[in-house]
Parts: structure tokens; C-alpha cells; sequence
């Protein structure tokens, strides 16, 4: 089947109008579709006639049901596992936070990036997910726990620059305020560091915030633990940071795993200080989740607070990541690829 959700507003108003209907129409599917009604008989003000055509032409409302729903018995957070229609699955986690609940979604079934602290590379990547399976993560979510959701970060399985064209149709449907119409600011995109799109994602979104993920402070280390980083080295990667800042005026979130014995050190903490030196950013410090395939260790609690202070000290604000949950493997780089299963 075609999904609706995977067109925006005047893609879908030359649908309506190839099938003879009139064009207003389309603004009524679309702002019902992102009401997140679970199927076309909730569109009271659509005709049946043409839901049915629609149908008959192969068109679906592009709905998810989980296949399954945990709870974290910790926090409330929700991790959900969608069963795709062609047999992949994907996994997001809905999160209450004081300012507001969110949702962390995935860009791709599965990974291609190799990130060796990641439980999403493990069996490499499936295929790219659509704009539409990606709003309907968010929708279904909503559904599920009742509760409007209104922050999304794009940081679960999938390197979203991976999948850009898909990710900017997806940001330009759910802010489209015919429909969700959900603030750019409230939106957060992660990437391992795809250097070129950086530059690209600076021109086409400067609202959407964007979250790097670092997690170390020289190049052997990031070497070690990230592949990408062979292509684009650290200094690369921070000097498109810096311009990326100049640009848009926006801080850049640097997410930061501690590793026990591995970037953690004292040393460390002031190497990337001099690394950071003139990026507007924070630093999101994410004590490791444990996933038993990567053979890494999570740091003291200690040592966590210590290279935080050590950042602070140096003017560069920092944060430990408050991991919610942890019992139902939600946490950052827990969520498994779903793939084929
Ligand atoms: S951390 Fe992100 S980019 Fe790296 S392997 Fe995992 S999902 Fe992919």
C-alpha cells in the first residue's frame, strides 16, 4: 500500500485533483491524518466515496499498531516496537520530561555506521524508513499513551543524515501547521558526524536543533570507537561545527558516552576542552547503557561528576544525562535494530 502520511500538502492535493476530486479536500485528510485518527472512518467530514477511491487507488493512513509496548516501571517511559509492512521492525521511546513529553524516534531500520557502543549497527542496515513511518511513530505513540507529545529528537536507530531526503520531508510534513504543526525548535536531529550534510541541514533547517554525537576527545579514540570518524576526523567535524554555529547562531548539543577506561580519564575531559575551545555547545555527558555485545563498561559515578566539574570549570556547560529507561533497554544506544526477525 501507498502511504498518505509520506506526502506533504500539495502532493497531496495533486493526488486528490488527479482523482477528480476537489482540491480543498486534501487540507481536510491531511489535518485528520495528523489529528492521529487511527484509519479513514474517523474522517467524519470526508465523504465515504472517496475514502473508498482512495483505497481502491492503493492508499493507506499509513497507521502503526505496536506489536509490543514497554513500561518502564522506573520513570513511565514507553518503548515501542513496530512491526513494518514489509517485515522490518523499528523501535521509539516516548519520555516524560519536565518540559514536555517526547519522543525519540528512529530514521532507519537498523544502522550502517558501525558505532561499536550501538546495539542499532549490530546487523547493519535494513533500508531507509519514510517520511511517513517516521511521523506515525510520533502519532502512534500519542495514541497509545494518551498524552500529546511535543518534542521529537531524531536519535534512535538510523543515522538520519543517512536518510536525509526522507528526514526533510518528514520535518516539513509534522511543521506544516495545516496539520501537527510541531515547532522546528522542537525538534532535535542527531548525527555521528556526515560532515557535507551538516553544512546542508545549517541552510535548510536553522530552527531544528542538532545534536552531534562525539563521544570522545581525540581522533584514535573516536577511531576506536566510531567508523565514520575515519572519514571525517575530528577537526573536520568540529570546524563544520563552528560554522555551523556561525551560521545558524544555534548551540550544538555534543552527546558524550563515558566509557569505563576508555574516555573518561581526566586527561580526557581536557582534551575536549581544547577541542571545544569557541563552539557555541553543551555537552550532554551519557553515562554508558550496557549493552552485553559491545563488551563496554559503564563509568563510576564518580568519574562522571569529576569530568563534568572539569568541563564546567572551563566555561563549556555540561550535563549527566538523566537515563530513563534503563529496565526496559530504552536507554540511548539500547535500542536494537528490529530487523527481519
Ligand atoms: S549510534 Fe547512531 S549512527 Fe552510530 S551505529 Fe548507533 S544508530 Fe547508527
Amino acid at each position: 500500500m501507498k502511504n498518505l502520511k509520506d506526502l506533504q500538502l500539495n502532493e497531496m492535493e495533486a493526488l486528490l485533483v488527479a482523482l477528480g476530486e476537489p482540491k480543498f479536500r486534501a487540507k481536510q485528510i491531511f489535518a485528520w491524518l495528523y489529528k492521529g485518527v487511527s484509519g479513514f472512518d474517523e474522517m467524519t467530514n470526508v465523504p465515504a466515496a472517496l475514502k473508498n477511491k482512495l483505497e481502491e487507488a492503493g492508499w493507506s493512513t499509513g497507521v502503526f499498531v505496536p506489536a509490543k509496548v514497554q513500561i518502564s516501571k522506573l520513570d513511565g517511559t514507553r518503548k515501542y516496537l513496530f512491526e513494518l509492512s514489509d517485515g522490518n521492525a523499528i523501535e521509539s521511546v516516548y519520555m516524560k520530561y519536565k518540559y514536555g513529553n517526547t519522543i525519540c524516534i528512529s530514521s532507519q531500520a537498523g544502522c550502517r555506521m558501525g558505532c561499536k557502543f550501538c546495539a542499532s549497527t549490530i546487523g547493519g542496515l535494513q533500508r531507509n524508513l519514510t517520511p511517513g513511518e517516521m511521523a506515525e511513530q510520533l502519532l502512534a505513540a500519542e495514541r497509545d499513551a494518551g498524552e500529546p507529545i511535543n518534542h521529537i529528537v531524531v536519535m534512535g536507530t538510523g543515522e538520519p543524515f543517512d536518510n536525509y531526503e526522507n528526514l526533510s520531508k518528514f520535518i516539513r510534513i509534522i511543521n506544516d501547521k495545516n496539520g501537527r504543526n510541531l515547532g522546528m525548535r522542537n525538534i532535535t536531529v542527531s548525527t555521528c558526524g556526515l560532515v557535507p550534510m551538516i553544512e546542508t541541514f545549517a541552510k535548510d533547517f536553522p530552527q531544528v536543533n542538532l545534536a552531534i554525537s562525539l563521544h570522545a576527545p581525540n581522533n584514535d579514540i573516536r577511531n576506536s570507537m566510531m567508523p565514520v570518524n575515519k572519514k571525517y576526523p575530528m577537526e573536520v567535524l568540529i570546524e563544520a561545527c563552528k560554522k555551523y554555529t556561525e551560521e545558524t547562531s544555534r548551540r550544538i548539543t555534543f552527546e558524550y558516552t563515558l566509557v569505563k577506561d576508555k574516555n573518561d580519564s581526566r586527561e580526557n575531559a581536557f582534551e575536549l576542552i581544547e577541542k571545544l575551545r569557541g563552539v557555541l555547545c553543551h555537552v550532554n555527558l551519557i553515562p554508558l547503557n550496557k549493552v552485553e555485545e559491545t563488551g563496554l563498561d559503564t563509568s563510576e559515578r564518580k568519574a562522571c561528576e569529576a569530568f563534568k566539574k572539569i568541563l564546567e570549570d572551563h566555561g563549556i556547560p555540561a550535563t549527566i544525562r538523566r537515563e530513563l529507561g534503563d529496565d526496559i533497554d530504552g536507554a540511548c544506544g539500547q535500542l536494537r535494530l528490529g530487523g527481519k526477525k
